[in-house]
């Protein structure tokens, strides 16, 4: 288990208050994969990800991660790059600076080719000198998956990376995933479109009131099982 990016167990978060947002949830992703977490708003799709993050924490079940348990600070949490919505970036200074600057806070060194990397793979080409105040909401969240893929994590998070965005920014966000999957790395992402999820992942896991309905490879599930997963919702 130890080369195995994900293995979810037995899942369970109960909020204070007595919802359960996510009930026994099992899964794995292997390397390479682009899994996308598929689910109507309040499926649980939130709550996985920011427990997979290390930000809160199960009541049952656990995470690992390249075979490492996930506790809030673990060691085995820098290897996985994080992207939340809304990241601050402060207005005045260029996107390069922004990330210097973030990156310089983690304490971590950052290899010169990496950053490199990590902003050609965000495609903002010479924008990453300008000032973020500049920026489009688009060049705004690429600069947040910079800054996610910085260092190159193994397993990159993204929940919702294409909230708020127009077609062709949401074009543009899935070629930046499909660059960083073709590096070998894997990929975990959260969407409530299934034609989304179609477009940019290898797998698919389809979560539905904090439970899995579904999951298996996208071809797979598009055939068979999304359309009937998501009919559930509807009146
Ligand atoms: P969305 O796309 O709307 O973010 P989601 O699939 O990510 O949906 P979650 O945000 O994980 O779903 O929410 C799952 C359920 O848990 C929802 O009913 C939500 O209201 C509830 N919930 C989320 N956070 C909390 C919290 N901090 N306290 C109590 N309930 C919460």
């Amino acid at each position: 288990l130890a080369g195995v990016p994900l293995v979810i167990d037995g899942l369970t978060k109960a909020y204070p208050g007595g919802l359960t947002a996510v009930k026994d949830l099992s899964f794995r992703v292997e390397p390479g994969q682009v899994l996308g977490l598929l689910g109507p708003n309040g499926a649980g799709k939130t709550t996985t990800l920011r427990m997979l993050m290390g930000l809160i924490t199960p009541t049952a079940g656990e995470i690992r991660v390249f075979g490492h348990r996930i506790t809030p600070g673990a060691p085995v949490l820098s290897r996985i790059g994080s992207f939340v919505e809304g990241s601050g970036f402060l207005p005045h200074l260029s996107g390069t600076a922004n990330l210097r600057l973030y990156w310089d806070a983690t304490g971590r060194p950052i290899e010169q080719a990496h950053l490199e990397q990590a902003l050609e793979i965000a495609g903002l080409g010479n924008a990453v000198h300008r000032k973020v105040r500049t920026y489009s909401q688009g060049m705004r969240q690429r600069l947040a998956i910079a800054q996610a893929m910085l260092g190159l994590p193994e397993l990159l998070v993204l929940d919702e990376p294409t909230n708020g965005l127009d077609p062709p920014q949401i074009h543009q966000m899935r070629e930046v995933l499909q660059r960083y999957a073709a590096t070998g790395r894997t990929v975990v992402v959260s969407s409530h479109l299934l034609a989304e999820v179609e477009q940019t992942c290898t797998h698919v896991v389809v979560m539905h009131r904090g439970r899995l309905v579904a999951a298996g490879e996208v071809g797979d599930i598009v055939a068979t099982g999304g359309e009937a997963t998501f009919r559930v919702d509807r009146p």
